[in-house]
Order: C-alpha cells, then structure tokens, then sequence
C-alpha cells in the first residue's frame, strides 16, 4: 500500500495564504507610513504657498498706501508749481510782480506741511524769488541736476530730481520742478518745489514690516529718493540695474515678485508700482524669512508629531507583521503535526490490518472481510468462494530445519498466495499459524477450485526441501468452499466450515491436494464435485 507525501489542499492553501499574507501585510503598512509623510508635506508645502500669497497680498497693499502718499504729496506741490510757471511766463517777473508772488509763496508753504520751500530760478540759475522769508540772492543753482534737465529739455511735464541737501537749509528734499519757456520759446528758468524727506520719512515708519521689511520710492529713471530702513548713504544711488528696474518694471507698471536684495541681500517679497501721472517708482516689501518664521515654526512641530505618529504606526505594524509571521508558522507547524499524524494513524490501521510475518491481511481484518462480503454476496445474489490453505507436515518441518528457517518458508509461501489474488476485491489473509486463507468475492467453487489449484502447485514449485514430508518439498494442502448465501439462511461461518471440512479431506486423503466441500452441502448449492490433484 503506498501513500502520497505531496501536501493536502488545505496545507497548501495556508501555506499560499501565510506566503501571500506577509508581503501584503509589510507593503500595507509602509504604504500607510509614506501616505502619511507625503500628505504632511504637501499640507507644509501647501501653507507655505498661502503664506506667501498672503504676504504678497499685504505687500501690494502697502504699495498702494505708499503710491498713493507719493502722489498726494507732490501732487500738491506740483498744483503750486503750475500756476507758479503760468505767472511767470504771462507776465515778465517785475520787481512789484516779484514781490507779490513772494508773498504767495510764503502763504502756500505755510499751508503745505509737506512743502519744504518753493523757488524760482533765472535761466542762469540764479535765484529770482522764493518762499524764504529773505531772498538770498548771491545764491545759484545752475548746478543742480533739475535745472540741467529744464535747460536741456523742452518738455513741460513734471521731474522729479533725485534727492538733494537745501542749501537755504540743509535739510534732505525731494525736487519736484517744471520748466519755465520765455515767449519765443526758449529755456526762461525753472520753478522748483522741494518737499521735506521726513514728511515721507515719518509715513513709512508707520507701517509694521517687520525688522527686516522694506519701502523705497525713487523716481522714473531709477534715482533713489528714499528707503526704509534710512540709509543717507543710499540716497540719489542709481537702482537702474537692480532686478526690479531691469528685470519686472520693464513688463509691467504694478507687480509683485520675490528676488533678493543687492542693497542688502535680504530676499524679499516686493510689491511695486509705477505712479501714473508722476516719474516716480514706490516698492513695499516683506522679508521672506519673516513672513515664513510662524510657517517654520508650525512645520517643525507638525513634523515632530507627524514623525512620532509614522514611528507608532512603524512599530505597531512591525509587531502586526510579526504577529501574522508567528501564526503562519504556528499554523503550519500544527499542519505538519497533523500529517505525521495521520500518517502514523494510517500506519497503525495498516499495522492493525497486517499480519507481521507474511505481509498478508491478519485475522481481524480477514474476518471484517468476510462479514462484508458475505452480506454483499447475499445482498446481491452472487457466489462467493473461500479458499483454506494448510502447510502440510509443518510440525516436522520446524523440528528439521529450526523455527527460523519455518518463518523463512511461511513467509514464502505468504507470497505466492498474494500472487494468487486476481481481481481487487481478492483477500488473501493469514488465518493462523501455518494456515492462509484466500477470500474470492463473485468467484463460484469452478473458480475458487482453479485458485486453489495454482496456488498449490506454486506452493510445490517453490522447491523448499523438507525431508519430512514425503514428496521432499514443502506442499500444503487446501480446502475449497462457494456458494451463493442464501438470505436469512446462511452464516459466513458455514462457508469456514465447508473449507475446513474439504482441508480436513485433503489433509486424510494424502495431503498435498485440493478438496472442496463435499455433499454435506446442505444447501446444494455446489454444482459439481471435482477433484483436483
Ligand atoms: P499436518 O498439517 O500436515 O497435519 O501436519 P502439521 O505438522 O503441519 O500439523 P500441525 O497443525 O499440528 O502443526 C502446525 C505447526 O506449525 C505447529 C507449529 O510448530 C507450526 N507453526 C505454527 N505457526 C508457526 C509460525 O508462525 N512459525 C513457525 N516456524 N512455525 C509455526
Ligand atoms: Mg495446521
Ligand atoms: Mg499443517
């Protein structure tokens, strides 16, 4: 009987599942970790953007403050110096006329807050009238940079000059002036304003912008008039080549852009705008570092926890895995116990069914064999044969040759009644001692007789020698019984019995022959009455 060592399905199957449950298990748990690392960081990444745009927004306000400011200052100032040029060229300056728009000067100023003085030159520079409340005449400002630009330039407009120091008073100003013609046409003076710096000074200190924020105005061609933070050294410095005159005003008036500073190196977010109506230029901005500070802050500490919460889910899912890794092996350790187990039950059954020395069917399973046959052959009606095979002379054959030798012999002859099994109902069984017995489900006496007879013959030609028995070699004799059992009736003993009888019959006939039931076959259910010898 052999026994397939290939794994049952179900042992499969664990083993399938704890093989597939383990990788799923570890990638489920690093998937969680690493959605939660880069949910986190686009949530830093994402208040980071806001942050700025945030800044940004305030930055562009400010601008606009600033803007705003610039352009009511010197608006204001600007109004004065129209009318200021329109007298001048309608009426050729007179001494009384002179004396008059003096007057007016000096009441403008006082009104103006802002206005730091107002003047006008000659077409030599030399100073014709003013705010001051005493003219300084020997004065001249043909070297100023405004009164060049008049000189040089025929247009009317505005110009706004970069900053310079009074000198009626010292004092830091901002020009704004406009160029006076004479009737022809020709250069005929300029009309000044100058505007106190600490007017512009002491609005931009009022915004919050941190320590490290920045506001600057400067005008169209890049001359800066002022910053926040003050600087002296700054003022009148040419911006023109800087990134946000050579890089962002060129593609458009009002903009916002985030560079770092070659005044300071600070990178900020600046808002700019160009003041429509004025050559002039404001910028607000936000240092990038300060803006992000709370930004870091919040960042740090949501990392802190994020990474805290990945490690705990690292670890519990660890001890997860570890856990499933630990009942697989568990579960396919109890398997494996469960198949040396039945192994060894089927082991034992067979053990329990075998006769030890012949390898045949023992006893009891002969007589299990028999009881279900028996019944099955009266269920159906069919013939079944028993075949009862006795070494003859055996006694004999132990006291010539030894017991061993007897074992030896039996276990021979063992195998020659196994041969003798034809279909796969056949049973071939040791019945006891020297005695074997061969069970033939749907076989009648004419079959049965025919086994019997090759076995004996076999039994003969195996040559053993046997001096004590007669024909020199070790034979047996056999007894032969088949019939149909008839229902009710019949008992599997009778068919023992009948066998026994014609061993019995063999056996006082000469031994080494077959015999089958003879006529105290009660039933009659033998047709004939063959010998064989
Ligand atoms: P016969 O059947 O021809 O009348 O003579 P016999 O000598 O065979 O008769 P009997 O049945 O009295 O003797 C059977 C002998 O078989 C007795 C015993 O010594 C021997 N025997 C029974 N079982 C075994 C066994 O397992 N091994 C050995 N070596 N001998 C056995
Ligand atoms: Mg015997
Ligand atoms: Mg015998």
């Amino acid at each position: 009987m052999t026994r397939s060592h290939s794994l049952p399905p179900r042992l499969l199957g664990t083993r399938f599942r704890g093989f597939s449950l383990l990788p799923l298990a570890i990638s489920f748990v690093l998937l969680v970790c690493l959605s939660l690392l880069a949910l986190q960081l686009w949530m830093t990444l994402r208040a980071r953007e806001v942050q700025l745009a945030e800044a940004g927004r305030e930055s562009a306000n400010l601008a606009q403050a600033v803007a705003q400011h610039a352009y009511d200052t010197i608006k204001e100032a600007d109004t004065v110096l129209v009318g200021l040029v329109e007298r001048m060229e309608a009426d050729v300056a007179s001494g009384t006329e002179l004396e008059r728009i003096h007057k007016l000067l000096v009441t403008r100023v006082a009104e103006l807050p802002q206005l730091h003085g107002i003047f006008v030159y000659a077409s030599d520079g030399s100073w014709l009238v003013n705010s001051q409340k005493t003219l300084l005449s020997h004065l001249n400002n043909s070297d100023r940079e405004y009164f060049n630009y008049h000189r040089t330039h025929g247009d009317r407009g505005p110009y706004v000059g970069p900053p310079v120091r009074s000198k009626s008073t010292g004092d830091w100003v901002v020009t704004v002036s406009r160029r006076i013609n004479l009737p022809d046409g020709s250069f005929g003076g300029v009309a000044l304003a100058t505007i106190d710096m600490n007017y512009f000074r002491q609005f931009y200190e009022r915004f919050s912008i941190g320590e490290k924020g920045a506001i600057f105005i400067a005008n169209g061609n890049g001359i800066l008039l002022l910053r926040r933070p003050f600087d002296e050294s700054m003022l009148g410095r040419d911006l023109s080549q800087f990134p946000l005159f050579h890089d962002y005003l060129p593609k458009g008036p009002v903009g916002t852009a985030v560079f770092r500073s070659r005044v300071d190196g600070v990178t900020r977010i600046n808002s700019y705008r160009r003041i429509s109506g004025y050559p002039l230029v404001v910028s607000a901005a936000l240092s990038q570092d300060e803006v992000l500070a709370a930004w870091r802050l919040d960042t740090v500490m949501q990392h802190a926890v994020g990474g805290v919460l990945v490690l705990l889910i690292a670890f519990i899912g660890y001890r997860m895995v570890r856990q499933i890794e630990l009942r697989v092996n568990s579960e396919a350790g109890l398997v494996e116990a469960r198949n040396e187990l039945e192994l060894m039950n089927e082991t034992l059954a067979r053990l329990a069914n075998q006769d030890g020395l012949t390898g045949l069917a023992n006893r009891r399973h002969f007589d299990q064999s028999l009881l279900a046959e028996f019944s099955r052959a009266q269920r159906e009606g069919s013939p079944l044969g028993l075949v009862l095979l006795d070494v003859d002379c055996f006694k004999q054959y132990n006291d010539l040759y030894g017991h061993v030798a007897g074992d030896e012999c039996l276990r021979k002859i063992g195998k020659v009644v196994a041969y003798s099994m034809r279909r796969p109902g056949d049973l071939a069984a040791r019945y006891g001692g020297e005695e074997m017995v061969i069970l033939l489900p749907g076989t009648d006496l004419v079959g049965a007789l025919a086994v019997a007879e090759s076995v004996r013959q076999a039994v003969q030609s195996l040559g053993i020698d046997h001096r004590g028995n007669p024909p020199g070699v070790v034979t047996a004799s056999v007894g032969v019984a088949a019939f149909v059992p008839a229902h009710l009736e019949n008992q599997p003993v009778e068919l023992i019995e009948l066998a026994d009888q014609a061993l019995y019959e063999a056996k006082s006939s000469g031994r080494n022959q077959v015999r089958h039931a003879s006529s105290r076959d009660s039933a009659g259910r033998i047709a004939s009455l063959l010998a064989f010898r």
